[in-house]
């Protein structure tokens, strides 16, 4: 059967079900969601004089669940716009219309006689043939379609979610014992492409897969800890990005999530009796402690962290003194292993220093790396018949940058079966059998794709799916040109690709000559260039500003101006080389990350892009062809017949407050990415493929090289009459300092093209110079020179 999901209806509208429905609401599908009709009035609803039938408190649970949401930050939807996509009900009034929906999703309170319950009614209503998926975090599937239809059996499956949804990547599929394998392929499709997430089959096993190794994981970290006597920071210090995991480390991670969602999972783990680790997931003593004191987490305002204000009413943050159960303030950690790894940017590099370390850091790892191998180890084949699976979960569930087995792999399999053996934490017989047969590491690349070891097979299989995917870490076989800064690629099909490796992949002398080389490299042997690479933290962060201190400093404008004008020119080669220029966006892309976006041929962003022109905060304005293509941009746009001052008016804000869009549809809503030409793409993990096809589709559609644009039309004097009285009242009112006024008018005068008598057509040329100059007065601005070096310095550029 050829099936599309064109409406959703989400059951239940807690925390999981109201963003699941605004993550179907952000990739355009119609969604019902439903929740209980109250029993009783509330006193509003009370002194209203409203009854029980009344529709507004009918829907109020679902209302108020959703108006929430729609509140909660980071936010839920990729655009508020989208939130008039969900259509809200309850299941008294409005359940009998699922029959119109192609797919049903339950998120309900977490008990099976309740969703038992639910189910048969759905089951009465449904059509035969739709989806009826449940997002439950541990209750056995075949559980809860016991009793019901075939038809219904058939269709049913878990469709388990992380929370945020928006956010976390992970989407565990989980059949029952009917799902027909038809329902199994197309969500493992479905979720893949369409709902951008990181797919995976497991198998009906307790907690699946991420929960069961994440909070295996969790709960032996806080059991080491307290066994070792570490402290709360220094654990989080541990097992956060040093080891590439999310910031929030153990501890801050359990506050945020809420200890009693983790010890609900617990609780159920707890009760397998054929796991050998089962023991591990009793509550250590320290949670059931808190379970007892309901310090939660931010839920309940305390929980391992609390924060408090000091006496000038400043915000502390305490942590919990695990001994006492005295929250303490938060000290800064430091251990000699951790400082030994300091310079080692690349991630795998550091774990052969923090394993071997003499201090209490390489014990803490040795003891909790070697029980969580080992645990992973033995699920196998229990909850996955492959290891590449367990890697994938809980990557994309919990945000690791490696799974376990890669970090095992970048250990020295051999060399951490020694450690294991050493604390009698021996790994599961297979490992043996991998080394014994000379295969020394659970993956490998091969001509370009990644191996996993095949248990069954003794032998390495791709993983599948990376058809659709290219990950520049395994194409090193086909780097053909590299500085520090940069590699240029050979994609295949006849498209060059070009990485930056700065940090943050921002823009320094090595990056600009990457880029133009790669210009130079693909208009000679190749049909089209894609700008990407494969970092989660930045497309590009936008221009190194250390050279340009340097300059200023010594005041060297000559060598700045110079530097402005090739920056320039590196952009401009992004639209008028001879070849397509397709940019690969993601996470951020600011300053002259963004304005190499606005000049390529096409953008292909994920759907996660944070970009934006943010150039004022550190006193200056976009130069690099970012102020002249908005201007030009808003010239394309007065054919719209919308005022045309006003269309200026909001492309000289969005820069002159320095907004960066929180999804890549904002980025459309501000004009940096085109919805008529651009593509966003809802899967990270294929955003370079998909980029590639593009240059690929740009160059089979005959592209030919952009003449230069001599047609766009500038306000000037009177575009600047207006901008110039709202920075005055601006001023005035205090909401800006003087610093800020004079960069703003400065903007102001680029971006109105001067000040010209009439509005006229101008030539980008003229733009371009007319923003050099600008930028070029500004460093010579002790304040602007203030606000750079308070970047460069690692704090935030002061407000001057
Ligand atoms: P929640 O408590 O926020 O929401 C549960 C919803 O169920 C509420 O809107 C409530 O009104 C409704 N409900 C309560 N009693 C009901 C009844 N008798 N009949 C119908 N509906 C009823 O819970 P949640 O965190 O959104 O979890 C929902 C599901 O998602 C659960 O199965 C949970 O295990 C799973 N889940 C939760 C998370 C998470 O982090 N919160 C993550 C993944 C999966």
């Amino acid at each position: 059967m050829n099936r599309s999901i064109k409406k959703v209806a989400v059951l239940g509208s807690g925390i999981m079900g109201s963003r699941i429905a605004c993550h179907f609401a952000n990739i355009g599908v119609e969604v019902l969601l439903l929740d209980i009709v109250p029993k009783e009035l509330n006193a509003a609803e009370q002194a209203k004089g409203l009854t029980l039938e009344h529709p507004a408190v009918r829907n109020r649970i679902v209302n108020d669940a959703f108006q929430n949401t729609l509140k909660a930050s980071p936010a839920a939807l990729y655009s508020a716009k989208f939130a008039s996509r969900v259509k809200l009900g309850n299941f008294d009034d409005n359940l009998a219309e699922i029959k119109n929906y192609d797919w049903v999703l339950e998120a309900i309170v977490e008990r099976l006689d309740i969703k038992r319950s639910l189910f048969e009614k759905v089951d009465a209503l449904r059509k035969p043939g739709t989806l009826i998926t449940s997002n439950t975090s541990g209750i056995p599937i075949h559980l809860m379609s016991e009793g019901r239809s075939d038809d219904f059996q058939k269709h049913f499956c878990g469709t388990h979610f992380f929370n945020p949804p928006r956010y976390l990547k992970l989407f565990e599929v989980i059949p029952g014992p009917q799902t027909d394998k038809s329902i199994l392929d197309f969500l493992m499709h479905y979720g893949d492409l369409y709902l951008g997430k990181t797919t995976v089959l497991c198998k009906d096993t307790p907690g699946f897969i991420a929960n069961r190794l994440g909070i295996h994981a969790l709960v032996e970290t806080i059991r080491v800890a307290a066994e070792m006597g570490l402290t709360v920071e220094e654990v989080d210090k541990l097992t956060g990005p040093v080891v590439g995991r999310p910031k929030s480390g153990t501890f801050r991670l359990s506050d945020v999530v809420g200890l009693d969602t983790t010890v609900n999972v617990c609780n159920n783990l707890v009760q397998m009796q054929h796991d050998e680790s089962r023991a591990a997931f009793e509550l250590p003593p320290i949670m059931a402690k808190l379970m007892e004191n309901k310090w939660l987490g931010d839920k309940t305002g305390q929980g391992f962290y609390k924060k408090s204000k000091d006496e000038k009413g400043k915000t502390l943050i305490l942590a919990l003194d695990l001994q006492t159960l005295e929250y303490k303030p938060s000290v800064k950690v430091k251990f000699e292993t951790l400082e030994k790894t300091k310079a080692i940017d690349d991630l795998k590099k550091r774990f052969g220093i923090l394993l071997k370390g003499t201090d209490k850091a390489g014990e803490f790892y040795r003891r909790t790396f070697a029980s969580g191998f080992r645990y992973a180890s033995n699920r196998i084949p229990e909850i996955s018949d492959e290891l590449y699976r367990i890697d994938q979960a809980i990557c994309a569930g919990f945000g690791w940058e490696m799974g376990l087995f890669t970090t095992w792999d970048a250990i020295g399999v051999k060399n951490m079966v020694g450690i294991m053996e050493s604390l009698q934490l021996n790994p599961a017989t297979w490992v043996y059998e991998m080394l014994e047969a000379g295969n020394e590491s659970f993956y490998k690349v091969q001509d370009g794709k990644k191996l996993y070891y095949d248990i069954p097979s003794k032998s390495y299989k791709a993983i599948p799916g990376q058809e659709s995917f290219i990950i520049l870490e395994n194409k090193s076989q086909n780097i053909i040109w590299k500085n520090a800064g940069a590699s240029i690629y050979d994609l295949g099909d006849g498209i060059a690709g070009v990485e930056f490796h700065s940090k943050m992949n921002t823009f320094g002398a090595e990056v600009v000559e990457g880029l133009n080389r790669a210009y130079a490299i693909a208009e000679k042997d190749f049909r089209g260039l894609v700008v990407g690479n494969d970092s989660n933290e930045a497309f590009s962060a936008g221009a190194n500003l250390a050279m340009l201190f340097m300059f200023a400093i010594e005041q060297e404008y000559d060598e700045i101006n110079l530097m402005i004008a090739q920056f320039q020119q590196t952009m401009m080669r992004a639209r008028y080389s001879s070849i397509p220029v397709v940019t690969a966006a993601h996470s951020l892309a600011l300053g002259g990350g963004c304005e190499l976006n606005l000049h390529s041929d096409k953008v292909v962003a994920h759907a996660e892009t944070y970009m934006g022109l943010v150039e004022l905060g550190v006193g200056l304005i976009p130069a690099g062809g970012g102020t002249k293509e908005m201007a030009l941009r808003c010239s394309d746009l007065y054919q719209t017949g919308d005022p045309e001052l006003n269309i200026l008016q909001t492309a000289f804000m969005n820069i002159a407050q320095a907004k960066v869009s929180t999804s890549a549809q904002e980025a459309v809503e501000m004009n940096y990415i085109k919805a008529d030409r651009d593509q966003i793409v809802l899967n990270r993990s294929r955003l370079i493929a998909e980029a590639k096809q593009a240059a690929v589709d740009l160059a089979e559609n005959g592209y030919t090289q952009p003449k230069h644009r001599t047609d766009i039309k500038v306000q000037g004097k009177t575009g600047l009459a207006l901008f110039k009285a709202g920075i005055g009242s601006m001023r005035m009112a205090n909401y800006i300092s003087d610093h800020d006024a004079k960069i703003a008018d400065k903007l102001a005068y680029v971006i109105c093209g001067g000040d010209l008598s009439y509005p006229q057509n101008v030539t980008e040329q003229y733009l371009l110079d007319l923003e050099r100059e600008a930028f070029l007065s500004l460093t010579g601005e002790k304040k602007t020179l203030e606000r750079i070096q308070g970047l460069l310095t690692g704090g935030k550029p002061p407000r001057n």
